[in-house]
C-alpha cells in the first residue's frame, strides 16, 4: 500500500479518521469537503502506535494500516470462522482466542488471527459444551463462551510453545526486542533508606541495561517514565501490546533484618509444576551472572505468580537486586560502577539465553566487547 502522512487527501485518509474517531482518539469528523490528514491526525495516529507498540512515527504504513483496521473490531461484532483463503484478523479474533486459553483450550499463541488452530480450539470447546461443533463463533457459541468461568490460567500449550520460539529465535541479540521494567516510580518510592530511593536505582538501572541492549540492535522499550508508576498489569499489557520477546522487571528488596541480604530471580510458575520453563531458564542465567558477577549473595531462583509474571505473554523475569537494609548491599548499589557491572550481567544472560547453552564462556567471563564482537561476526556471516 501507499504510505499515508500529514497532507495526505482521501477516501483512506477519511477512513483512517474514522477508525481513529472510533478508538476516540480523534473527535468525530463534522466537517464537509475532502478528509485531511493533518496535525490532528499525524498526533492521534502517534499515540496508536504507542498504543500498539508499532514505531511512532505518525505515518500510516501497511503494518500500522492492518492495526487500525484489526483495532476496529470488538468480539460479537461479527461471526468468526476459519477462512482458508483470506483468514480473519481483528482485535475481536484475539478476545477469542484469549478466551479459548482461559477455558482451557489449545489455539496457540494469540496473535489476532483466526486460523487452524484457532478453529480446531473452537471445534473442541463446542463439543464439549454441547454447542454444534461448527467451528463458527456466532451468538450461540459467544453466549457460552461469556458464561464460563476461565478454568486454566498461563496455559500450558502456550508455555511449551515458548521454547520453541527461543530456539527458532536464532543467537543474535539483534532485532529481540526487550521490555525493561524499573520497579515503582512516581509517587510510590519502593523501599527507602537514608534517602536511597528503590524507585531511582531500578530506574538508573534500567537505563544502563536500555543503553547497552540498544548498542547490540535489540529494542529495548521501558515500561514507565521517570516520575510514572503504572499498575504491574500495565505494565504486562504494555509488553503483550509491544510483542516483546522478554520481559524483565527489576527491584531492590528490603528485610526488617538488617543482615537480609542478596539477590533473587523470579519466574511465571504455581509451584505445582505449571512452569514457564525459558522463563525459570532466563531466572537462571540472570541469576547466575549477576552472583558471579557482584558477589551478592545467592538468594536462588522461585515460582511466583506475580502479575507481571502471570499477565506477560513471553518469557517474564522480576529480580530483586539486593538489599536496601543491608548497608553492604546498599553501599555497593550506590556506586554507579556497581550498577554498570549488574547491567552488563542482565545482558550477558540474555545472549545466554538465545545461544541455549552452546557458549565456552564461564558464568561471570563473558564481557560487553565479547558480545559485541559475538554479534558482528554473526552479522557479516549472515
Ligand atoms: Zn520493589
Amino acid at each position: 500500500m501507499q504510505l499515508l502522512h500529514r497532507g495526505d487527501v482521501g477516501p483512506a485518509v477519511a477512513e483512517i479518521r474514522n477508525t481513529l474517531a472510533a478508538l476516540g482518539l480523534l473527535p468525530a469528523n463534522t466537517r464537509t469537503g475532502p478528509s485531511i490528514f493533518d496535525d490532528a491526525v499525524e498526533q492521534a495516529v502517534r499515540v496508536f502506535q504507542q498504543q500498539r507498540g508499532l514505531i511512532t512515527d505518525g505515518v500510516v504504513g501497511p503494518a500500522t494500516y492492518r492495526a487500525l483496521t484489526d483495532a476496529r473490531w470488538r468480539l460479537g461484532d461479527r461471526s468468526l470462522a476459519f477462512l482458508v483463503s483470506k483468514p480473519i484478523s481483528g482485535d475481536d479474533v484475539f478476545a477469542l482466542q484469549e478466551r479459548l486459553l482461559e477455558l482451557g483450550f489449545d489455539t496457540g499463541r494469540p496473535d489476532a488471527i483466526f486460523g487452524r488452530e484457532t478453529e480446531q480450539a473452537l471445534r473442541s470447546f463446542q463439543r464439549d459444551y454441547g454447542l454444534t461443533p461448527d467451528g463458527i463463533c456466532g451468538p450461540g457459541t459467544l453466549r457460552a463462551l461469556k458464561q464460563l468461568a476461565p478454568k486454566v490460567r498461563g496455559g500450558r500449550p502456550v508455555l511449551l510453545r515458548e521454547q520453541e520460539k527461543v530456539r527458532r529465535a536464532g543467537p543474535r541479540l539483534r532485532g529481540k526486542r526487550i521490555v525493561i521494567d524499573p520497579g515503582h516510580g512516581g509517587a510510590d518510592r519502593g523501599v527507602y533508606i537514608d534517602n536511597v530511593h528503590e524507585a531511582d536505582l531500578t530506574w538508573d538501572l534500567a537505563r544502563r541495561l536500555e543503553g547497552r541492549m540498544v548498542a547490540t540492535g535489540m529494542e529495548a522499550l521501558i515500561t514507565r517514565g521517570p516520575n510514572a508508576s503504572p499498575p504491574d498489569a500495565d505494565r504486562a499489557g504494555f509488553a503483550n501490546e509491544a510483542g516483546a520477546d522478554m520481559f524483565l522487571s527489576l527491584h531492590i528488596d528490603a528485610n526488617q533484618s538488617p543482615l537480609a541480604e542478596g539477590v533473587a530471580s523470579f519466574h511465571f510458575g504455581t509451584g505445582n509444576g505449571t512452569t514457564s520453563t525459558v522463563g525459570e531458564a532466563l531466572a537462571g542465567f540472570l541469576q547466575r551472572e549477576i552472583v558471579a558477577r557482584t558477589g551478592l549473595r545467592d538468594c536462588h531462583t522461585h515460582p511466583k505468580t506475580w502479575d507481571v509474571l502471570r499477565l506477560t505473554r513471553m518469557p517474564a523475569v522480576r529480580m530483586e537486586i539486593g538489599y536496601l537494609t543491608n548497608a553492604r548491599d546498599r553501599s555497593r548499589l550506590l556506586d554507579p560502577a556497581f550498577r554498570d557491572v549488574v547491567a552488563e550481567g542482565l545482558l550477558v544472560a540474555v545472549k545466554r539465553l538465545y545461544l541455549l547453552g552452546k557458549d565456552d564462556q564461564p558464568t561471570g567471563t563473558f564481557t560487553f566487547d565479547d558480545l559485541l564482537r559475538h554479534e558482528l561476526a554473526r552479522a557479516e556471516g549472515a
